[in-house]
């Protein structure tokens, strides 16, 4: 039978670019088609602006702690068209390199939101192309309870992009995007207060890790309500936003942002028309090869349910095209991916939390240091750090690695290379420190702490 294409792929995000463009360097006919942005989240509403947004909070921690140093200035003024313009100004950049690597390799763009017709066959703005093989790459979409006023909250859709700053905020959630947007907000000088339903936030992380984070972000001035959720959100006639909550308290706020989590985006993709099932979360459901129940149509990324990250959409978008396309077998590992919170200061974790360590194994140390970095020896800053290895007593096998502490992204992606690698305490105290760094901590833990 001939089709159009070999492959059709429905979302032009990270996943969804990494998979055209490789089964197209492995000689296949491949269109990807988008009705938003190219690149997706990550580049347009999530990774990438949010980074650029934290580069920028940090900034008033900077010029706090250079006085400590030596400097003197003005207080400093932060302008948020500046920095939303600029913002705007690189994503546009990013796009257009986006859309070159798919001209480059021969991929066809297609504008509009695909939707599929039967199992060979996907409609975009009202034409249709025959592909023997679809790929839906659709990704995930903000969500927001049903609360009263909830017309008058915004999502990771639109805070990038407020018209004004908003010198009081209130932030509702408590995972990466909450904890991320709240220090943003925080360092960008706006009033900040954060609600979380439950008892803790950053649930599925290191519990001691959660604890430490808080107190750190407190410290810098994050108002953390734990416990609390919104009841309604009322405007008032001058334009400010009343929040009440369940806990009989009101804030007053120039925003809200509700960063509640995200669902798939699969609105008039067109399942109905082929025999592509669900999960009980409400995600495709695909087996471990990417492929769903309707044989020649694939899924990846946020929209499958796994882990909701840049880097797993990459690299499974790589996996799928070098088994369809290149003879490969689907191989992907998917233990031991490290991960970063970027709030201030950051988390990076990797591995087991000492919970789920204790669960599977019955002789855990845990190694565990608290300090003062260097720097803020006397920058007049009271951060600390916290590095935490988990080892598996019987064979030395590093079990997780975590930190709290600046730059622990970019100190987190070196350990877990070692981790990966299967990387033993032994291994860990081998290892001769760079000094002086906050890093050299991670080989120089020596004692198990007794707890
Ligand atoms: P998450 O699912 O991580 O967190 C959602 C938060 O909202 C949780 O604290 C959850 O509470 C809370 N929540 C959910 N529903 C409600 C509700 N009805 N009322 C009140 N609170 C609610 O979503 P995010 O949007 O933060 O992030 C989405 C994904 O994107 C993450 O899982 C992550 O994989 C990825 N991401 C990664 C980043 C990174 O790598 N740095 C940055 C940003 C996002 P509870 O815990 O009680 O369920």
């Amino acid at each position: 039978m001939n089709y159009n294409y070999d492959l059709f792929v429905i979302g032009a995000g990270s996943g969804g670019v990494r998979a055209s463009r490789m089964a197209s360097s492995f000689g296949a006919k491949v269109a990807v088609c988008e009705d938003l942005y190219i690149g997706g989240t990550c580049v347009n509403v999530g990774c990438v602006p949010k980074k650029l947004y934290v580069y920028a909070s940090e900034y008033a921690a900077h010029f706090h702690d250079a006085k400590g140093f030596g400097w003197q200035m003005a207080k400093p003024k932060f302008d948020w068209p500046t920095l939303r313009q600029n913002k705007t100004a690189e994503i546009r950049r990013l796009n257009a390199i986006y859309e070159d690597i798919l001209d480059q390799a021969n991929v066809d763009i297609i504008e509009g939101r695909g939707k599929i017709l039967d199992p060979h066959t996907v409609e975009v703005a009202g034409q249709r192309y025959s592909a023997e093989r679809i790929l839906i790459a659709v990704g995930g979409w903000p969500f927001i309870p049903d609360v009263p006023g909830r017309e008058y909250a915004v999502s990771t859709n639109e805070i990038f992009d407020l018209e004004s700053f908003p010198e009081r905020i209130v932030v509702v959630g408590g995972g990466y995007v909450a904890v991320e947007f709240a220090g943003i907000f925080n360092g960008l000088g706006a009033q900040v207060t954060q609600l979380y339903r439950g008892e803790l936030f950053l649930r599925g992380f290191d519990n001691e890790v959660r604890q430490f984070a808080a107190q750190e972000i407190r410290k810098k001035g994050v108002d953390i309500w734990f416990n609390a959720d919104v009841t309604s959100i009322d405007k008032q006639n001058d334009g400010h936003l009343t929040v009440h909550t369940n806990i009989g308290k009101t804030l007053t706020a120039d925003a809200v942002l509700y960063a509640t989590g995200r669902k798939p985006r699969l609105a008039d993709l067109g399942l109905e028309n082929v025999n592509v099932n669900m999960t009980d979360s409400g995600h495709i459901q695909v087996n471990e090869h990417l492929q769903t129940d309707e044989p020649n149509i694939f899924a990846l990324g946020d929209v499958t349910g796994g882990l909701e990250l840049t880097p797993v959409a990459l690299a499974e978008g790589t996996a799928l095209a070098r088994s369809l396309y290149n003879n490969e077998s689907y191989r992907l590992d998917y233990s031991n991916i490290a991960t970063t919170v970027f709030c201030q200061p950051n988390i990076g974790t990797i591995g087991m939390t000492e919970e789920q360590a204790r669960r599977d194994y019955p002789n855990v140390e845990k190694y565990r240091t608290i300090f003062t970095p260097m720097k803020h020896a006397i920058s007049g800053s009271d951060e600390k750090t916290l590095m935490k290895l988990l080892v598996d007593g019987d064979t030395g096998k590093i079990l997780g690695a975590h930190m709290v502490g600046a730059d622990a992204g970019e100190i987190m992606q070196g350990i877990a290379i070692a981790i990966k690698a299967g990387a033993t305490k032994a291994d860990f105290d081998a290892t001769i420190g760079i000094h002086p760094t906050a890093a050299e901590e991670f080989v120089t833990m020596r004692e198990p702490v007794d707890e």
